[in-house]
Formats: structure tokens, sequence, C-alpha cells
């Protein structure tokens, strides 16, 4: 007789996360045009480039053995100088502005790995997070692991709504709870699922509201900038971070999973000095230190420039594929401005599509069934709200224009049009 697993109470709160089902789903039915997965597009992959520095790594004898071994915790110095060289141009300040936050810059296996850490190192159950609703639904997963209340703040066209923020916040105040919130996540640019961006005058007052509301313990804001440099039209604004000079509050991620290759899995993180040590601490015990090699490689791409022109054709790929996905939902759907409406992302990967409030689109209601028989797949919206069973709209999707093909995504949605049409003349 086999005795049972008695498995954690982490490990007993943590779902199966959504999206693998919908992976599955995708590959096991021929003919499927996904526009569900949020990958990169595979012809954008940059293998001359990866393969030019990693022969010239391997070729120098000293740097080929410091690739292949350990590294430290916090990640590689030069990369991490490196990358606080990139934020200077980046945020259009002058050289050396941000050199001193080096030592609170940590390289991390993804941008994932550094969400995990920071709800790992602040989190308690009970505590509460506010989110943009909708969200990063698989942020969503790791809070819920995490045993938190996660509270959704309305947005509008310019990202999250600063007068809605406020008045949660004064809600929970009223209610005795201000105690118990710990941080305020955001996706700043072209946000997964929504492709809305914080819009730039709210970046300061976010920020101010954050300490203002910081009563009895700080409340971080968590600034997700995933898709930081994919940007199609216009200047993007300097981040929320960058009103946080002195790093008390504000919590910077990003990634080159986006804009270079997801394979590389390499993200970083700049960090208060309060949650330095303990998100260290974290990660040591997870892998004391992301991969050496990705890292090495990422810093001689972005040195050498060619990282910089890489991401330029990106823009121009992606700039395409939105372009072309836009045409195709006017096509089939009108103007966008009647029953059927969409977000007109100026970066990222996403568009944000709102079907009539009487459809539901969730993964057990008929559009998703029609879709499904029509041949293209999404991801529902429910997904992406904090409280999927309660008032959370149910009539979105998320469009992902990254991986199709240009001819894919016109046919993608001349399907949901079909689909829509099936599901309101049944
Ligand atoms: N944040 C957002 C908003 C994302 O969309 C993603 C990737 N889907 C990530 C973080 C994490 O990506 P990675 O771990 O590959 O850096």
């Amino acid at each position: 007789m086999t005795s049972p697993t008695q498995l954690s109470v982490v490990s007993e709160r943590t779902s199966v996360p959504a999206i693998s089902t919908l992976m599955h789903m995708a590959l096991a039915t021929p003919g499927l045009i996904s526009l569900a997965a949020g990958f990169v597009d595979q012809q954008s992959l940059p293998v001359a480039l990866a393969a030019e520095e990693i022969a010239a790594i391997l070729a120098d004898e000293r740097e080929g053995r410091r690739a292949l071994q350990y590294g430290t915790t916090i990640g590689d110095h030069q990369l991490r100088e490196r990358l606080m060289a990139f934020l200077e141009q980046d945020e259009r300040v002058p050289s050396g502005t941000y050199q001193h936050c080096v030592s609170r810059t940590v390289v991390t296996t993804g941008s994932q790995q550094l969400l995990y850490l920071i709800s790992e190192a602040l989190l308690d159950p009970g505590d509460i997070v506010l989110v943009e609703s909708p969200t990063y639904f698989v942020y969503l997963g790791v809070l819920e692991t995490r045993g938190v209340r996660v509270v959704g703040v309305d947005i509008d066209e310019g990202g999250l709504r600063l007068d809605a923020l406020e008045s949660t916040l004064a809600g929970l105040d009223a209610k005795g709870l201000l105690n118990r919130v710990k941080l305020i996540y955001t996706i700043s640019e072209h946000s997964n699922p929504s492709g809305i961006s914080l819009a730039a005058d709210r970046r300061q007052p976010l920020v101010d509201l954050a300490k203002k509301w910081s009563k009895h313990q700080t409340i971080f804001i968590l600034e997700d900038s995933a898709y930081r440099g994919l940007t199609f039209d216009g200047v993007e604004p300097p981040s929320v971070w960058s009103y946080d000079p002195d790093g008390e509050t504000v919590i910077l991620a990003r990634t080159f999973s986006k804009t270079f290759s997801p394979g590389f899995k390499t993200g970083y993180g700049v960090l208060p000095a309060t949650l330095l040590e303990p998100v260290l601490r974290l990660k040591g015990n997870h892998d004391f230190g992301s991969g050496n090699f990705a890292q090495i490689v990422l810093e001689r791409a972005i040195g050498g420039g060619g990282y910089q022109r890489h991401v330029a054709t990106l823009v121009e790929r992606y700039r395409r594929k939105r372009d072309v996905m836009i045409a195709s939902l006017v096509e089939w759907f009108g103007d966008g401005d009647g029953a059927v409406q969409w977000t007109y992302p100026q970066g990222g990967l996403y568009v944000w599509l709102s079907l009539p409030n009487e459809v539901d689109t969730g993964p057990d209601g008929p559009f998703f069934a029609r879709c499904l028989e029509r041949g293209v797949l999404y991801v529902p919206g429910t997904y992406a709200y904090a409280d999927a069973t309660g008032s959370a709209p149910r009539n979105h999707a998320r469009l992902c224009f990254g991986v199709p093909s240009e001819a894919d995504l016109a046919e993608g949605a001349r399907r949901l049009s079909l689909a829509l049409t099936d599901c309101l003349n049944p």
C-alpha cells in the first residue's frame, strides 16, 4: 500500500497555469491559427548575432572559461554596469547618472523570476496587492500562490486610473486594511494583455501617490516594463522608476525575452535598497545566480550595438504586424466604434478585443467553442482579472500578433468574425 502524498500549502494553492491548457489545444488542433501564444516572432530571433558573439566568447580561452563557469547571485558585474549605461541612454539622462544603481541591479532568470522573488520577499497570506484590471495573468498565478488578496484597479486609454487607485486606497484605509497593502503592480508599456501604456503624465503622480499612502509601511510599485523598446509610434516616456531616484519605492523589472531571445531567459531588476538583500538571499536559495553564458553574450551584444540594431528591426517587423492585425479587424468588424471594439497598441504584441456584453469569451463559453470550430484561438479575457468569478467582465479577448504570419493574422481576424456571427445567430 502506498501512503498519500501530503503536499505543502503553497503547492496546493498553485493551480495549473491557465495558459498551458490553451497551448495544448493549439498543438492538438491542426490548422488552428493561434492568436493566443504571447511569444515572439520565430523568424525574428537573432541567430546570426548570437552566433557571432558566442563564437567570439569561445574563441577567447579566458572569456570562454568565464562564460562556462558559475557566476554570482547578483549577476555579472560588467553586464550590470552595461545595463545602467543602457538605461541612461534609454531615459535620456547624462552618462553616469545611474552608475550608483549598479549595486542594486540584480540579473534574474527572466523577469518572471524577479516578479516571483519580489512577491516572495514581500508578501504574506492576507496582504493586499493592487493590480491593473486587466493585468498579466501569469503574475496573478504567482499572487494566488502567495495567498494574497488581489484588488483590481480600472484602467483607461492612459493606463492605470490614478483617481480609481486613490479611491481604492482610501476605501482600504477606511476598512483598516491599509496596513496590508504592500504592492502596486503596473505594466508601464504596451501592457500584456491590454496593449495600453501608462501615460507620461501619470508616472510622477503614481510615485507620489504610493509615497503618500505609505503611512504604515512602504507601498512599493512594481514597474513591469517587459515590452520597453518595442515601441512603434512616438517616443517612450521616462520610466516610473526614474521618478524615484533614491530607490525607496519603485522596483523596475525588465527582460530581454521580448527584445532579444526568450531562450536566453535573462531579465533584471533595479531594486530599492531595502529589498536588495532579502531578494538576493531568496535567489541564493532558488539558483544562486542566473546562467552566466547568456549574460556574457548579452553584455557583448549591447556593448557592440548589435542588440540595438536588432531591436530596430523588430520594431519595424512588429509595427507591420500590428498594422495588419488592426486592418483585418477593421475589415471584419467595422471601424471599431461599434459593438466590437479594440485597443490600438503603439507597441508590444497585444490587442485587447471587446465584444458585445452578452458574448461570454470564457473558455467554457459559446464563443470560445465557436472559435475552436472555426480554427482560431485567443486568450480569454477572464484570465486577466483578479476577480474572475465575481463581477469582472467576461466579454474580452487578448489577441497576440507576435507569432502568426501576416496572412494568418488576416485569416485569424476573419475566423473570429465568423465565430461571432455563429454565436450571435445560433
Ligand atoms: N511580464 C510580462 C508583462 C510578460 O508579458 C512576460 C512574458 N510573457 C514577463 C513579465 C516575463 O517574461 P520573462 O520571464 O521571459 O522575462
